[in-house]
């Protein structure tokens, strides 16, 4: 029971027992994950988890999000909702003291998690933003039920180069009353002939002007964000807030490297899922996420040492395109043969480090404009072809999200590309937030990928 292993919830509840009677330490937020399930989260009766502490630690640290927003405000800290981004905002909010952020686009997973037993989208069906809008839309309803986190002091939006779906449901929240700062991300170009550009993290580059309006406009949230504190956000804080977010990144970009690429796999699709998801804001607690992930780290360290994993050796590597509306298909994809050798969720830029050798808002800027959602697909489709090399895919996945408006041929300008430069078999699958209707058409187009590739080798 100690080697590494994927368990169900109910044997979790007999390993944590048995390690609690072991001495086994955990912070506040510890305890049995089936309280979770008991407390309405439903969905992890259908998952398979790592058998690991690091583990166990990283659910508890994800599923106890809402305690740790309610706890920061009855603190006397200001909470922060930042939309949409993905990554940039919170690092400036994370940078001042006594300030929490987190994004309520993470209601995206709460019809999966709560196994839609909540309300949230019948609320959005109710103020018109009806399933034609991807699972986004469940962030209305929870701002409106006033569930699953507290309404925040300030909320930030992107706007400019966005999804319709987003600015649709953020425009409606505004109609409802609910103020929000807003701040533009223009559509990533290159640079003309003769026009100076910058390089971006992530291998991207942009015109200089760009950057410059960018960070104009993160001016207006730094504004923003001293005026709700009544503080001044230097650079000195900025610059400190970059390096703690870039020390979080790294451990993760490591973790990547070990997880991605270890035989026999050393960690499941689900934890790596998981671990990426804190990047976007460290799950409302910076210094908290950077020991969770460091943990995970040595975990799949120690694992990658003694050669242990939790697969089959001759899992085929598959390359993920997007996040699950339900997680459920990351356990599937291992079922079916198949191990995340790398992945691509819409939010790359919060896995890069940001630039920390110029002025922070220069090189907040930069990465915001990295975001792979403000640029055309075929950018994302480029890295998606480098990052399927430096992991050795044998598969790429490309899921897709019911109702996503971010780019309707995006999936096949990424397929094109992958298969005429690297001649990987490719498929693409759709999944709602509750897959278990679509299962069995899901796991025979996900066996029929894996069977392919290893024909080819
Ligand atoms: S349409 Fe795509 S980018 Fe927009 S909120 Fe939905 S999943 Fe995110």
């Amino acid at each position: 029971m100690n080697s590494p292993h994927q368990i169900s919830l109910d044997d979790w509840e007999i390993r944590y027992h048995r390690l609690k009677a072991g001495g086994l330490n955990e912070p506040w937020y510890g305890g049995p994950l089936s309280r979770h399930a008991g407390r309405g989260d439903k969905r992890l009766l259908s998952l398979r988890f790592d058998n690991s502490p690091p583990a166990l630690r990283l659910w508890n640290f994800l599923l106890t999000e809402e305690e740790r927003l309610h706890q920061a405000r009855a603190a006397g800290g200001k909470i922060v909702g930042a939309m949409k981004d993905l990554g940039t905002a919170a690092v400036m909010a994370f940078s001042l003291p006594n300030v929490t952020a987190f994004y309520p686009d993470g209601a995206w997973w709460v019809p999966c998690i709560m196994e839609q037993g909540t309300g949230d989208l019948e609320v959005a069906d109710a103020l018109g933003i009806d399933e034609s809008f991807c699972p986004v839309r469940a962030m209305l309803g929870a701002f409106v039920r006033g569930a699953h986190f507290p309404r925040p002091d300030l909320l930030v939006c992107s706007v400019g180069a966005t999804c319709d779906d987003f600015s649709a449901i953020a425009q409606r929240l505004s109609s409802l009353g609910y103020p929000i700062l807003w701040w533009e991300a223009p559509h990533r170009r290159r640079a003309e002939a003769g026009e100076a550009a910058v390089d971006l993290p992530g291998g991207l580059a942009a015109p200089a002007a760009q950057v410059r309006f960018v960070r104009r406009q993160l001016e207006l949230v730094r504004a923003g964000l001293e005026e709700l504190t009544d503080r001044k956000l230097d650079d000195a804080l900025l610059a400190e807030g970059i390096a703690q977010a870039n020390q979080f990144r790294r451990l993760l970009g490591e973790l990547r490297r070990l997880a991605y690429t270890r035989v026999p796999c050393p960690l499941g699709a689900l934890e790596m899922l998981v671990a990426e998801m804190l990047a976007i804001h460290f799950c409302s607690d910076r210094a908290e996420a950077i020991v969770v992930i460091g943990q995970l780290l040595d975990e799949v360290r120690r694992r990658s040492a003694l050669g242990l994993g939790v697969l089959d050796e001759c899992a085929v590597p598959v390359f993920w395109v997007n996040p699950v509306a339900d997680l459920k298909v990351m356990n599937i994809l291992e079922e079916c043969g198949g191990r995340l050798c790398g992945s691509e969720f819409l939010f790359s830029h919060a896995l890069d480090e940001i630039p920390a050798d110029i002025e922070p808002l220069e090189a907040l800027a930069r990465t915001a404009l990295a975001d792979p959602m403000v640029g055309p697909a075929s950018d994302r489709a480029e890295r998606i072809c480098r990052e399927c090399r430096r992991f050795g895919a044998k598969a790429v996945v490309i899921s897709r999200i019911p109702g996503a408006s971010h780019c309707a041929t995006e999936s096949d300008i990424i397929a094109d590309m992958v298969r005429n430069r690297l001649d990987l078999p490719t498929v693409e699958i759709e999944v709602p937030p509750i897959c278990d209707a679509d299962a069995p058409g899901i796991r025979t187009r996900l066996e029929a990928l894996i069977e392919s590739a290893r024909q080819r080798t």
